[in-house]
């Protein structure tokens, strides 16, 4: 087993031993204080014993001396007694108080007359013994006795003095040890109390706590720096690791959501022209369409006033002998025109309208926030834009034309729901076949109106028979509605 010095400076354990050591010295002191004033008691108490033992020895010479009134035989007593180391003085007084003989080893001593009362006691360094002699019973003078009792106190003085010191010397070193020792443990459990709390609640690693040290406690505060370290390094660690797996699945993210848009641009739009597809058109006119069908409803009820604008116009337009192009030109001349066709739809539509690439060279248009009335003048626009210039494909220069359907959607208008709109566009295909029966480059379309399911189904299979059925066209002359019905 490995034995410390217990004192080591700087540590707890020294500072324990310290205490406990300057605390025996007090307690040490306090000890021989009390064991001092107990042994001066005692040896007062034997020093007033002896006394009387030897004034007891002396009562009959004393007596004798005082009866007979022999000076000579009471000074030869009372030298006996002197003979005494602590006996300073005595003196045989007669029974009227006189002196018969005083002896004292200083001056002054004795008194000239005692006190009347016989006693014995202490009075400061002194023991005073005055008692009474007698001779067979009766009282012939007293005695007194004085004895030196300073020794006695000398000795105990210098004793209590030693262990006053002793006392407190060991308090003034047990305070400053036992306040160091409180320093040395309180203001560190504080500092690591402190820190644990930053800890818990802020999650604060950062810090360090002062004071490590080679005391106990500072090789705690020490290891506990360590700690704080290493969870620092390793928090800093994870912390990087997740930054790096954030901007890893951002990326991922962003690659994906590009992948994914460049996948809806590719299902959704056409190849040759950038336009849009069928597909987005069964994606996005039901929402268009029921808007468009809740806006007369509601105007309808007399919820709210029915916009200036509140009407969808479908379009079908085909461009007209594009087989002839393919035939004369060439495939990729044909392309070409499909390519610049569709330039020139969207040039002369609004923003707000959509074209779709609706297969082979024909096209579908959805005119929004139009009023039914203006579906011509945009037909007509859209003729316009067709045959204003010849195209340019390649070497070769083409005039083309396209025929033009369409049909406003809701048909009926107090009725915004009882035709579906892919009925509408098929009264727009059906329109469309009636230019082109008509003579082609031309347009014919419905005006809308009210609605009856059996002249819909002539009307798709011959064209309108009904005067509300209005017709807006480009058309000099009846229509022909000779050709069957549409697909
Ligand atoms: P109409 O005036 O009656 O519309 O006659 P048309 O020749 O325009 O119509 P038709 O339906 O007879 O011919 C359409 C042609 O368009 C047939 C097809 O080969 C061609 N076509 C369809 N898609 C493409 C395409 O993407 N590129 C090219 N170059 N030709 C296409
Ligand atoms: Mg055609
Ligand atoms: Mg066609």
């Amino acid at each position: 087993m490995r034995i410390r010095w217990p004192f080591r400076p700087g540590t707890i354990r020294g500072s324990l031993a310290r205490v406990v050591l300057t605390t025996t010295g007090l307690a040490l002191g306090l000890a021989t204080l009390a064991f001092t004033l107990d042994s001066r008691a005692r040896e007062r108490r034997h020093l007033a014993h002896a006394t009387a033992a030897v004034m007891d020895a002396l009562e009959s010479t004393a007596g004798n001396a005082l009866l007979f009134r022999d000076e000579a035989l009471a000074k030869e007593a009372l030298d006996s007694l002197l003979v005494q180391p602590n006996v300073l003085g005595a003196g045989l007084y007669l029974p009227s108080g006189e002196p018969l003989a005083r002896q004292g080893k200083r001056p002054g001593l004795l008194p000239d007359r005692p006190a009347r009362l016989l006693k014995s006691g202490f009075e400061g360094d002194h023991l005073k013994a005055h008692q009474a002699v007698r001779v067979q019973g009766r009282e012939v003078g007293s005695m007194l006795l004085i004895a030196d009792a300073t020794s006695l106190d000398r000795e105990a003085r210098r004793v209590l003095l030693a262990a006053a010191i002793i006392w407190i010397g060991a308090f003034i070193v047990a305070s400053l040890w036992a306040r160091s020792l409180a320093l040395r443990l309180v203001q560190p459990l504080e500092a690591l109390a402190d820190s644990a709390r930053r800890v818990a609640h802020s999650g604060d690693l950062h810090h360090r706590v002062p004071g490590a040290g080679p005391s106990e406690l500072g090789r705690l505060m020490a290891d506990y720096n360590a700690m704080l370290a290493s969870l620092d390094e390793k928090d800093s660690e994870i912390k990087i690791s997740r930054d790096h797996l954030e901007a890893l699945v951002l990326d991922r993210t962003a690659d994906l959501e590009a992948a994914n848009a460049a996948l809806a641009r590719q299902t959704l739009t056409d190849p040759l022209t950038g336009l849009y597809n069928r597909r987005f058109i069964d994606m996005f006119l039901h929402e268009v369409v029921a808007q468009t069908a809740r806006g007369y409803e509601d105007h309808r009820r007399g919820k709210v006033e029915l916009p200036p604008f509140p009407d969808l116009v479908f379009y079908m337009v085909d461009i007209d002998h594009f087989k002839q192009v393919n035939d004369r030109f060439g495939h990729p001349a044909g392309d070409e025109l499909l390519r610049q066709f569709s330039c020139r739809l969207q040039e002369a539509l609004r923003e707000m309208d959509t074209v779709v690439r609706w297969g082979g060279e024909e096209f579908f248009i959805v005119a929004r926030s139009i009023h039914r009335d203006q579906g011509l003048v945009l037909a007509q626009r859209i003729l316009e834009a067709t045959r204003s210039k010849p195209f340019q494909l390649g070497a070769v220069v083409h005039p083309a034309t396209c025929s033009v359907g369409f049909a406003p959607f809701p048909l009926d208008p107090d009725h915004p729901h009882d035709t579906p709109w892919e009925r509408v566009v098929a009264f727009a295909d059906r329109c469309l076949y009636a230019a082109k029966d008509s003579g082609r480059n031309g347009c014919v379309g419905l005006a809308g109106g009210p609605v009856d399911r059996a002249a819909q189904g002539a009307f798709l299979i011959s064209g309108p028979d009904r005067p509300d059925w209005h017709l807006q066209q480009s058309f000099q002359g009846p229509l022909n509605w000779a050709r069957g019905t549409p697909r």
